[in-house]
C-alpha cells in the first residue's frame, strides 16, 4: 500500500520537477532549452497516455519532499485555472522527429524519461558499434539496461526476457534486423514498452531503400508493438528525409517536428494587454501580415472566433481546426492552410502535428497557454522560413490571476521577452551573462567545435552547436556531467546574441513599443474626466460602439468600462439625486 501512495505521489509531480529528479539523479546540472523541449514532450505524453512515473520518493525522497511542498505553493500544475472540458489540454507530443545535429547531447533527451518512466525504453540504433558505447555508458550510470543482438543463444534470450518480465524501467537496445525476429518481437510485446526510441533516424532515408530493408519494415513493427510514445532523432531534416521517416517510421500518421534550437532570433515577441481581447485580436490581423494562426485554449473558442472573424473581417479565408474534427476535415483545413498565403486558422494546440508550414507571418495567443514549453513551440509556428514573423500574447485582466512562468512573462516589463522566454526555459537558471562562457570553457569534455546546420522543413535553419558537450559527456560521471555548466550554454545554437538586436525583429521591449497599460485605458479614461456625469454606462458603452476608430461593439466597450471600474480607474457617481454618470476617479 505504502508503495502505491509513493508512485501515486511521483505522477502528481509537474514534469519541471521530475526533470529536476531525474537530474539530480544522473548527477547532471544543466539541461539545454531543446533538450528540455524534448523531454518535457516525452514526459507530458507519457502523463497523458497513463503511463506511470517511477517511485521517486524511495531514490529520492528529499527532492520530491521538498518538490511536492514547492508545489502545493506554486500551483504550478493547474495554474489558477479550473479545468474545463472543452479545454484542448497540451499534453506534450508523444509522437515527436527531434532534429539536433550530432553530438548535440541528443542521448540525454531518452535517458532521463527512461529513468523516469515506469515502462521498458526500446532504443533503436543503426550501428552495433553504437549500441556497445551506449550499453558501457548506461552501465556505467547504473542503468538497467539488456541488448538484443543478431547472435544470441537461447539461453541468453531468455535471460533478457526475465528481466523484462519484472515491471521496471529497463533501457532496450537493439538494432532493426533483431527486431525482425517472431521470438524477440513477441518478447517485447510482453514487457508493455513505453517508449520506442529511433536514433539516426535518417538512415530510413539513406539507407533503408539499399542494403538495410529492415529500417523499411519499422513502421510494421512498429503498428504491432504499439508503444504510447514514439520518439525518431535526425541529425538531417531535408524535406525529403523528413518524408520518409513519416513514412516508415510513423506509417504515415500524426507526428510532431521538433527543432533543435527554440532560440529564434527572426520572431519578434509582443505582448498586447487589453480589456477586449476579441477586439484586440480583429484589430492586430487588420494589419498584421498573413498567414496568421491564432491559438485558442479550448475547441469551442475555436469555432466561435473563426465565425466572429470571419463576419468581422469580411473574409471566407478563416477557419478552425482542433482536435475534435474528423479526420478528414483536418485533412482538407490542414492543405488549405499549408496552400494559403493570405488565411487565418484559428487553432488549439492541436495544430503543428503533421504539415508544418514555413511561410506563418503572424501567431497570436488569444489565450496563455499553461507551460512555457508550450508558447515556445506555439509562438515557433510562425516564420519557419526563416523570415520576419511577429508572436503575440494577448493579456487580459483574467491573466493577471495566473501563476507559473508564464506569469512571470505577462508582467514582465524590462527584460528582453526572447531571452526571458529561454531563461523561463531553463527553469530560470540563470540569465543571458551568468550563461555566458566561452567555447573554451567546455574544456577536454566538449567537442568545441562549429555551428553546424540542419536543413528544416520547407527551409533551412541553424540548429547548430558550437561547443556543446558531445553525447560523451552524458551523464557517464559526476566529474564530467559537472562541465555541462551553465558555462557552456553559450553554444547551445545561440550563433547570435540571445536579446534582440535592436532592429525590427526585436521583441516590444527592446524596441520600445511595449505598452504597460491597458491598450484602451488612456483614451476611455480621457473621455469620462472630460466629460464627468455626463454618461452612464449604458451610454457609454454606446458611445464608445458609435465611433468608428475604435471598432468595439456595445458588448466589448461595456466590457471595458466594467474592467475600468473594477480597477478603480473610473466610477459611477454615487449621488442619489443625480442619475449615475461615470466619473474618472484620481
Ligand atoms: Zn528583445
Amino acid at each position: 500500500m505504502a508503495e502505491e501512495h509513493s508512485i501515486a505521489a511521483s505522477n502528481t509531480l509537474s514534469s519541471e520537477t521530475l526533470i529536476s529528479a531525474g537530474l539530480a539523479e544522473s548527477g547532471i546540472s544543466y539541461l539545454f532549452p531543446y533538450q528540455r523541449l524534448v523531454i518535457t514532450n516525452i514526459l507530458e505524453a507519457a502523463r497523458s497516455a497513463g503511463i506511470p512515473f517511477i517511485n521517486l520518493e524511495q531514490t529520492l525522497p528529499q527532492i520530491i519532499d521538498i518538490a511536492l511542498q514547492d508545489e502545493s505553493e506554486r500551483e504550478f500544475h493547474i495554474d489558477g485555472v479550473p479545468p474545463d472540458s472543452d479545454q484542448e489540454v497540451w499534453s506534450g507530443y508523444g509522437r515527436q522527429i527531434v532534429i539536433l545535429p550530432t553530438g548535440a547531447g541528443k542521448s540525454l533527451c531518452f535517458q532521463l524519461p527512461a529513468r523516469l518512466i515506469d515502462r521498458p525504453t526500446l532504443v533503436i540504433f543503426p550501428i552495433l558499434a553504437l549500441m556497445a558505447d551506449q550499453e558501457r555508458r548506461l552501465r556505467a550510470q547504473g542503468s538497467r539496461v539488456v541488448v538484443l543482438r543478431g547472435s544470441q543463444t537461447t539461453e541468453e534470450r531468455e535471460a533478457i526476457a526475465s528481466v523484462l518480465r519484472l515491471p521496471s524501467n529497463t533501457l532496450i537496445i537493439a538494432n532493426p534486423e533483431v527486431l525482425k525476429t517472431r521470438q524477440v518481437r513477441d518478447m517485447l510485446g510482453q514487457a508493455r514498452i513505453g517508449h520506442v526510441v529511433i536514433d539516426e533516424a535518417h538512415c530510413v532515408s539513406q539507407w533503408g531503400e539499399s542494403f538495410r530493408p529492415a529500417y523499411l519494415e519499422l513502421g510494421e513493427i512498429l503498428a504491432e508493438l504499439k508503444p504510447p510514445l514514439l520518439t525518431a532523432f535526425t541529425a538531417t531534416a531535408s524535406p525529403e528525409v523528413l518524408e520518409k521517416i513519416g513514412r516508415y517510421i510513423f506509417n504515415d500518421g500524426d507526428v510532431h517536428i521538433v527543432m533543435g534550437n527554440p532560440d529564434r532570433p527572426n520572431i519578434s515577441y509582443r505582448l498586447v494587454r487589453t480589456l477586449a481581447k476579441e477586439a484586440a485580436l480583429r484589430q492586430l490581423l487588420a494589419t498584421l501580415p498573413r498567414p496568421a494562426i491564432v491559438f485558442c485554449g479550448s475547441r469551442s473558442r475555436t469555432e466561435q472566433l473563426a465565425r466572429a472573424l470571419r463576419y468581422a473581417l469580411h473574409s471566407r479565408e478563416i477557419y478552425f481546426y482542433h482536435a475534435g474534427l474528423e479526420r478528414e476535415e483536418k485533412k482538407t483545413v490542414e492543405e488549405w492552410f499549408f496552400k494559403s498565403s493570405t488565411g487565418i486558422l484559428v487553432a488549439t494546440c492541436a495544430y503543428g502535428m503533421g504539415v508544418d508550414k514555413a511561410d506563418i507571418r503572424t501567431v497570436i495567443h488569444f489565450d496563455c497557454p499553461n507551460l512555457v514549453e508550450a508558447y515556445l513551440q506555439e509562438s515557433g509556428r510562425g516564420g519557419r522560413d526563416g523570415k520576419p514573423a511577429t508572436a503575440t500574447l494577448l493579456w487580459g485582466p483574467e491573466d493577471e490571476e495566473r501563476t507559473g512562468p508564464l506569469a512571470e512573462y505577462g508582467r514582465n516589463r524590462d527584460r528582453c521577452r526572447r531571452e526571458l522566454l529561454l531563461t523561463l526555459l531553463t527553469g530560470g537558471r540563470g540569465s543571458r551573462t551568468e550563461l555566458t562562457g566561452t567555447v573554451g570553457a567546455v574544456g577536454a569534455g566538449g567537442t568545441a567545435g562549429a555551428v553546424c546546420t540542419a536543413g528544416a522543413v520547407g527551409g533551412t535553419e541553424t540548429v547548430g552547436a558550437a561547443g556543446l558537450p558531445g553525447d560523451a559527456l552524458n551523464g557517464t560521471s559526476r566529474t564530467e556531467a559537472e562541465m555541462i555548466e551553465p558555462a557552456t550554454y553559450t553554444g547551445a545554437g545561440m550563433s547570435e546574441p540571445v536579446t534582440c538586436t535592436g532592429d525590427e525583429h526585436s521583441c516590444d521591449i527592446c524596441s520600445g513599443t511595449a505598452k504597460h497599460f491597458w491598450r484602451e485605458k488612456p483614451g476611455i479614461t480621457r473621455l469620462i474626466q472630460q466629460n464627468p456625469r455626463y454618461f452612464t454606462l449604458a451610454e457609454a458603452a454606446s458611445h464608445l460602439a458609435s465611433q468608428p476608430a475604435l471598432d468595439l461593439s456595445r458588448d466589448e466597450g461595456r466590457q471595458i468600462l466594467l474592467s475600468l471600474i473594477e480597477e478603480g480607474t473610473i466610477r459611477e457617481s454615487r449621488c442619489p439625486l443625480q442619475r449615475k454618470g461615470l466619473v474618472a476617479t484620481g
